[in-house]
């Protein structure tokens, strides 16, 4: 039993489908005119790790992540419709390019991004561009029902109309009033009314025709429109960053719940912010790191990936570099396990060792795991085989059908971890070929050539380990 933690109702709810065996599921995507950062990676990675378990309880998913790649507006208050610059513009001019090739571009490194974190891709990763004419109809709806008003070619949503509005981010009306600063837009009702539909200035490049005016969709509508298109009115699972909440996601439910009558999402959930060296990330502070960063000091994707594994989603983790490279030292500790797990899989059995119940793991993972996710509990329980199996390799007692127990079982709970091991990286041919021909060199005793072809394999970037199961190859981490 999967119990999730509902940032709608406040609690860990029992995880149930609308439709038996499959889930529909929903994240906010990218804002594609810059670099993603190592907190929005955090943010799909939750996505991701919710959908691999769904999928390892037995559940059919259907991910759907979008692109918003019209040119507005993160800031709180530029959303709502009211002033600010258009960043997409901005990244246009400082570039040089066009609005549509900063879409492109920022779009193809978080999908590249995605990649190398080992992030299964959405089933669909619909685009803002692509998808006006919905969101002009979900407009037109709104105004027809009364919740929607336009005027001098701006259309605002009117929050007093929906009784809801607070629910998911406990910002309802009654406590916005109190110490909330917002601009005032001339053509708003009231103050925390947001923009479904904007009139474009002149020297603004990316609008479209509406029966309102020639202008732009405000920034909440577009998650509207491809959720109900893509998934239904109703989704079982809709992710994101805590900073998705307000407004962003409070004014997604407002208009989806008031156009389709229905209720637009099951479970909420979210992660919490990430802090840098225990501070809150920022340009201004130097901490907005990206994966280049990571990387440029020498650690992997999967570095990051098991470091962030290694605290639960919705706890207020810390990166530091120490904590990377504690990280990096845990995955190495995993590979080293797997290696060695492999080598004595590889031998002739031995049948009169006692068995090891790999169940009892299972069970620890699984249930670490159906606690709301609980990754750093289900990692413990991982390094507990690790802890106990070593000690039966290094004195001889694990048989080779017990490693190939407990290699299946890796593979299984790997599946939702998606942990990439150096160990089980490809191994090139022309690589293979070197080893081989060491083997062979080592075989004839001629000790040279196999020192000069083990540095030529070490050039490539690989490591060799002579064992007593012979040469082991694998990628330096
Ligand atoms: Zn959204």
């Amino acid at each position: 039993m999967l119990n999730l933690y509902n940032t709608l109702s406040k609690s860990k709810d029992e995880f149930k489908s609308i439709n038996p065996g499959k889930v529909g599921m929903y994240t906010c995507g990218p804002t594609v005119y810059g670099y993603l950062h190592i907190g929005n990676i955090r943010a799909y990675l939750l996505s991701d790790t919710v959908r691999r378990y769904l999928e390892y309880i037995g559940y059919e998913v259907r991910l759907i992540k979008n692109i918003t790649d019209v040119g507005h507006l993160t800031d709180d208050d530029v959303a709502q419709g009211d002033s600010g610059e258009d960043k997409m513009l901005k990244a246009a001019e400082r570039e040089k390019k066009t609005p549509e090739e900063i879409a492109r571009f920022y779009e193809e490194y978080f999908r590249q991004t995605e990649k190398e974190m080992n992030i299964i891709p959405a089933h669909f990763f619909p685009r803002a561009t692509a998808h006006i004419p919905q969101m002009i109809k979900i407009i037109e709806g709104l105004l027809e029902k009364g919740y929607a008003y336009e005027k001098n070619g701006n259309v605002f949503f009117d929050v007093t109309k929906f009784e809801d509005y607070g629910k998911l981010s406990g910002n309802t009306l009654e406590n916005l009033k109190i110490g909330a600063r917002i601009e005032e837009h001339p053509d708003k009702k009231n103050a925390w009314d947001f923009a479904l539909w904007i009139k474009a200035p002149e020297q603004h490049l990316m609008k479209w025709e509406s029966p309102w005016s020639i202008g732009y969709p405000g920034w909440h509508i577009e998650c509207s429109a491809m959720s109900t298109e893509y998934l239904g009115n109703t989704i079982d699972i809709h992710t994101g960053g805590e900073d998705n909440i307000f407004p962003h996601q409070e004014a997604e439910i407002a208009q989806t719940e008031c156009y389709t009558g229905q209720k637009f999402v099951n479970f909420w959930i979210h992660t919490r912010h990430l802090l840098v060296d225990g501070k809150k990330m920022s340009k201004s502070k130097g901490n907005l790191f990206t994966l280049e960063d990571i990387k440029e000091k020498g650690f992997s994707a999967m570095d990051l990936r098991l470091l962030f594994l290694s605290s639960h989603y919705r706890s207020q983790t810390n990166f530091s570099w120490d904590s990377l490279e504690q990280a990096h030292t845990n995955i190495q500790k995993i590979n080293d396990f797997i290696l060695n797990l492999e080598a004595v899989a590889s031998r002739t059995n031995i049948t009169n060792l006692e068995q090891i119940n790999t169940n009892v793991f299972l069970e620890k993972f699984e249930a670490a795991m159906n606690d709301d996710l609980n990754t750093p509990l289900a990692l413990a329980a991982v390094y507990e085989i690790i802890t106990e199996v070593n000690k039966k390799i290094d004195n001889e007692t694990l048989s080779s059908s017990d490693a190939k127990k407990i290699l299946m079982l890796w593979k299984k709970i790997n599946s939702v971890f998606g942990l990439i091991l150096s160990g089980q990286a490809e191994i090139p041919e022309e690589i293979k070929l070197l080893v081989k021909q060491r083997q062979e060199a080592r075989n004839g005793k001629d000790f040279k050539k196999s020192d000069d072809l083990r540095a030529l394999i070490e050039k490539h970037g690989f490591i060799l380990e002579d064992t007593k199961d012979g040469q082991k190859i694998r990628l330096a981490s």
